[in-house]
């Protein structure tokens, strides 16, 4: 991470390019606690806010989460922007004007001269160094710490005059050649924009290209790298990149699209060729010259020229298809566009335009497979997994729509369903007296997208009065590796709720092992790649070191161990004997309809 001082520096060197964009903001209203205590202070840091300002947390975007603000008077207050009334709350107006702003890593509390050197000159530079509308009054603000996403952002008044100035100077007086380096050049980093590269696949002045390659690249995880760094080391990132592509030969054009997402036209060249150049250009792109220990890996479509013509489709949307297929965590992946993956992506969209009708037809099913108690051979639980019967004519299995539905949001809707439906077998099992065991529902990434998650979780178990500790909620170690800091503290809610948790196909993510201590976990199930190994003629000593170590970590944390996907008899003794303490597998149940589970566990 760079100190404040390289900061400072880097951001009041020269730019490129000094052009602004101008966004109407309506007039705005600060909500702020009247009484803000150094108390109120720390806790803010902390990340605890004021009941009044924390009740509209996130509630219009990160612009307006909520923050420490300086006022003119010399008071800081905890406020947020907001537009509707709220009584509870000491209120300023804030009328129409234009501000600067820059973001900062946490450490930096900037003081006004430190403003008035970085926004001298209005170097449109740094990413987040944008131009907004606000009060005439803006010496109101300057400066607003956000604790949740650890930034400070400064803002910095400009006068109405300096504004209009350069409005007129940006359009009126600039020549010909500077205006269409306006509509081709990004604004923010020495590359081309989307507009360029969208002319030349036109193909009216791409100097007689007949083909081409068409790639469409974008950092994983870039959101993760801007947080672990900070926007300047990001940006920096990305210039090289804009600067890499201007360097190969075979790259005929190139184009920042937005934010992280670039464009290329290249050389149509056989595919062993094609591959080994995007390799090695990702590779050497692969390390952040700030922190060489930092991978970065990318995902990249691509499709050549010939395949898309005669289509409707134009190559641009063929390798945004090959694009989503890059579904892998750590690694650079390129994918080639194939007519599978058009068919996929159709299929994704028909089921994900289909499913409110699904829902009203009631065509999800869910069965249950039962886990057992390894020692006892009781039933001591069961996880719910969905089925379609899609238009009521064929049974599907999830991986024909889960992964479809986690491409949008659709997934959060058919989760919800799976939970009530196994919140009415339970109020159903309570009502005729049947022995109640925990019922495990998936819980998938997206839904973490939620804000109050555990919230909306307790809502719908409350509705069926349902006891919290009958419910589970399974996650990957996927959902925990994100975003640990925010996963950490929305399992902690669903659990202090009273529910349990359980971790989902341990050991094929990216669990670290102090994350595992953090984590309020009930039960962690051993992916079926390690049981798969497990009581075999050839014994693999090393799976089998691999399981007992999980095991004995699970207990010395005080959680239940649980084997997923044991089929044989063979598979169950060896569990036993590593000291594993649940099951579920074939070997005693497949998913079954729900009335058969009843059967078993009467
Ligand atoms: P999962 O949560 O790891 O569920 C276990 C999967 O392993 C189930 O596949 C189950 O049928 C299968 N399985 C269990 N024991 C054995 C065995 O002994 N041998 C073999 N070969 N397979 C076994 P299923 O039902 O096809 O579900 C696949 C995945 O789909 C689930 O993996 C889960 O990630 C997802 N899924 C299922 N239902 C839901 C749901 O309602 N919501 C969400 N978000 N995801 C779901
Ligand atoms: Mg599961
Ligand atoms: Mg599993």
């Amino acid at each position: 991470m760079i100190g404040n001082k390289d900061l400072l520096s880097l951001i009041t060197s020269t730019s490129p390019y000094q052009d602004y964009f101008t966004v109407h903001r309506p007039e705005r209203t600060l909500y702020y606690v009247e009484e803000t205590g150094q108390k109120d202070i720390d806790n803010f840091f902390r990340g605890v806010l004021p009941e009044a300002i924390g009740s509209y947390k996130s509630r219009y975007g990160a612009y307006d989460a909520p923050g420490l603000f300086a006022l003119s008077d010399g008071r800081q207050v905890l406020g947020i922007e907001l537009r509707p009334d709220d009584k509870n709350l000491s209120t300023l107006t804030l009328s129409e004007g234009s501000l600067l702003y820059c973001d900062f890593c946490y450490d930096f509390v900037p003081t006004p001269e430190d403003a008035e050197q970085i926004f001298s000159g209005s170097k449109k530079w740094f990413e987040d160094f944008g131009r907004g509308v606000i009060s005439k009054k803006a010496s109101e603000f300057r400066y607003v710490t956000y604790a949740e996403s650890k930034r400070t952002r400064l803002l910095f008044p400009i006068k109405d005059e300096s504004y209009r100035f350069e409005i007129t100077k940006s359009y009126n007086d600039l020549t010909k050649e500077e205006l269409l380096e306006r509509i081709i050049k990004d604004p923010m980093m020495a590359a081309y924009n989307w507009s360029f590269l969208f002319e030349k696949l036109g193909g009216y002045y791409n100097e007689g290209i007949k083909d081409y390659a068409y790639v469409y690249f974008d950092i994983k995880r870039f959101k993760m790298l801007k947080e672990i760094h900070n926007s300047a080391i990001a940006i920096q990132h990305l210039n090289r990149i804009a600067a890499s592509m201007e360097h190969y030969k075979w790259i005929y054009y190139g184009c920042r699209c937005d934010n992280d997402n670039f464009a290329m036209m290249i050389h149509d060249m056989p595919r062993d060729v094609m591959d080994k150049c995007l390799r090695d250009f990702f590779e050497s792109l692969s390390r952040l010259e700030e922190n060489p220990y930092y991978r970065i890996y990318y995902r990249c479509g691509v499709v050549d020229m010939r395949t898309a013509l005669n289509t409707s489709l134009g190559v641009t949307d063929y390798a945004k298809i090959a694009h989503k297929m890059c579904d892998k965590m750590n690694e650079t992946e390129i994918c080639y566009y194939t007519d599978e993956m058009w068919e996929k992506d159709l299929w994704g969209k028909k089921i994900r335009n289909y499913l409110p009708t699904a829902i009203e037809n009631d065509e999800f099913i869910v069965h249950l497979q039962p886990k057992y108690d390894i020692n006892s051979e009781r039933i001591v639980g069961a996880e719910a997994l969905v089925r379609w019967n899609y238009q009521k004519k064929e049974l599907l299995y999830p991986d024909l729509f889960i992964p479809y539905f986690e491409l949008d949001n659709s997934i959060s809707a058919l989760d919800d369903l799976v939970l009530k439906k196994v919140c009415e077998y339970q109020l159903a099992w309570k009502k005729s007296g049947m022995k109640l065991v925990p019922i495990s529902v998936n819980l998938s990434q997206k839904q973490f997208e939620q804000e109050d998650l555990a919230q909306h979780l307790q809502d719908i178990v409350d509705s069926y009065k349902i006891e919290h500790s009958l419910i589970e909620f399974e996650l990957t170690e996927r959902i925990a590796y994100e975003n640990q800091e925010y996963m950490l503290s929305v399992m902690h809610d669903i659990k202090d709720r009273g529910f349990l948790i359980s971790m989902d196909d341990f050991g094929t993510g990216f669990s670290s092992l102090n994350l595992l201590v953090d984590m309020p976990l009930d039960t962690l199930k051993i992916d079926k790649s390690f049981v798969d190994h497990l009581g075999k003629d050839s014994e693999d000593y090393k799976n089998m070191v691999v399981v007992q170590h999980i095991i004995t970590m699970a207990k010395d944390l005080n959680v239940t161990c649980l084997a997923e996907g044991a089929e044989q008899i063979s598979q169950i003794e060896a569990l036993k004997k590593l000291g594993c303490d649940f099951v579920q597998g074939y070997y005693y149940s497949k998913p079954i309809p729900v009335k058969d589970f009843e059967l078993l566990n009467s």
